[in-house]
């Protein structure tokens, strides 16, 4: 079933989906960027092509309060300050950062499963908007995602002719909009199945179409010890920008402080880029920059591959090409560790 709401009435449906659950859409910054915010009257959906920061900070904050520990005398008292989720809607994502989210899932709803991570997931319904104007920096393709008729997410949605469309893809999603009451009016798909034509011939003429990250799961060593990640690394700042941008980015550091009440523990995220990246008392095992960068990349393209079944850590949203200050980024690695031969035998040029 398909559904239709006029672009005009848009705060009908948001006040609707609100009355049952807090709903978060992408909002246009002063700084002309868009980021998720909170619904309230009058918040308009962004139609930039994506957020600055991705949506996996929904199931995986970037910092996260998770213990409170007090001591009285003999006795210390813990406090639990994971807060309790409640529903909510991610209504507008788009179809690169959903499909982030199986990735996240993969490692945080494994044994033993991160119940904070498991608990946000199971209360939120995701509303994927088809992307109306990829830009030049996309390339989910090359990960088999449809931006044009988005696959993951529990309700697909579309804004074209003046009107956002919404399919149900999942039983939550029907719930979902069943709870729109009367805001919405049933739909032939004429006009969807016209814009995903147009938006696919806009995919078919980026400059990233035909690019197809190489399976090295077989040539694990030989990509790692590539002389090429001297000269891919040799600029890095080591600024970890990519990686906080990035919404299969998954490390996290855990912390506590002295708040003057008590020692808080929190969870924050980490980047495998930074010189204190898993530091330990006997120092770090990434000694150079270039380790680090290498280290961020073979996860991405060989290790997380080589455990979940060929499956990439990169969903193509293009934020690290957008934000790396030296630009340099998977796209170019990428390209690099495409027909990487074994070691001593040369590389391609
Ligand atoms: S590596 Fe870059 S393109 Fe890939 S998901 Fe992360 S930010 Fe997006
Ligand atoms: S954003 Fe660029 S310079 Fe900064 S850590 Fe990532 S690759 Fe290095």
């Amino acid at each position: 079933m398909l559904y239709r709401i006029s672009c005009t009435e848009m705060d009908a449906l948001f006040a609707a989906l609100s009355e049952t659950k807090t709903v978060y859409l992408p909002a246009d910054r002063e700084d002309g960027q868009a980021s998720f915010v909170k619904w309230t009257e009058g918040t308009a959906l962004s139609n930039r092509l994506n957020t600055v920061r991705s949506a996996k900070d929904f199931f995986f904050p970037q910092i996260q309060p998770l213990a409170r520990f007090r001591r009285e005398g003999q006795k210390i008292e813990i406090t639990d300050l994971r807060e309790e989720s409640e529903d909510f809607v991610i209504f507008g994502a788009r179809a690169c950062d959903v499909r982030s989210f199986e990735i996240l899932d993969r490692v945080f709803l494994a044994d033993p499963v991160d119940t904070s991570y498991q608990t946000r997931r199971e209360h939120a319904a995701i509303v994927t908007m088809a992307c109306a104007r990829p830009e030049e920096t996309c390339f989910c393709t090359a990960f088999d995602i449809d931006p044009a008729k988005p696959a993951d997410g529990d309700v697909r949605a579309y804004i074209a002719d003046g009107y956002c469309y919404l399919e149900p893809l999942t039983e939550k999603g029907e719930t979902l909009l069943a709870g729109a009451g009367e805001c919405l009016e049933e739909s032939d798909g004429a006009a969807v199945e016209a814009e995903a034509g147009r938006i696919r011939a806009i995919l078919e003429k980026l400059p990233l179409a035909s690019l197809k990250p190489a399976d090295n799961r077989e040539k694990e060593l030989d990509v790692f010890n590539s002389p090429k990640w001297e000269e891919m690394a040799s600029h890095c700042l080591g600024c970890g920008a990519c990686t906080f941008v990035c919404p299969t980015c998954q490390c996290f550091d855990i912390n506590d402080f002295d708040s003057g009440h008590g020692i808080e523990r929190y969870r924050c995220w980490d980047s495998c880029m930074y010189h204190d990246f898993t530091l330990m008392a006997s120092g770090t095992p990434r000694l150079t920059q270039k380790e680090r960068f290498r280290q961020r990349f073979m996860h991405k393209l060989v290790y997380y591959p080589i455990r979940y079944d060929g499956v990439f850590s990169c969903v193509g949203c293009g934020r690290c090409l957008r934000k790396c200050p030296i630009n340099m980024n998977i796209v170019k690695v990428m390209k690099e560790l495409t027909g990487v031969r074994p070691a001593g035998a040369g590389e391609e040029a």
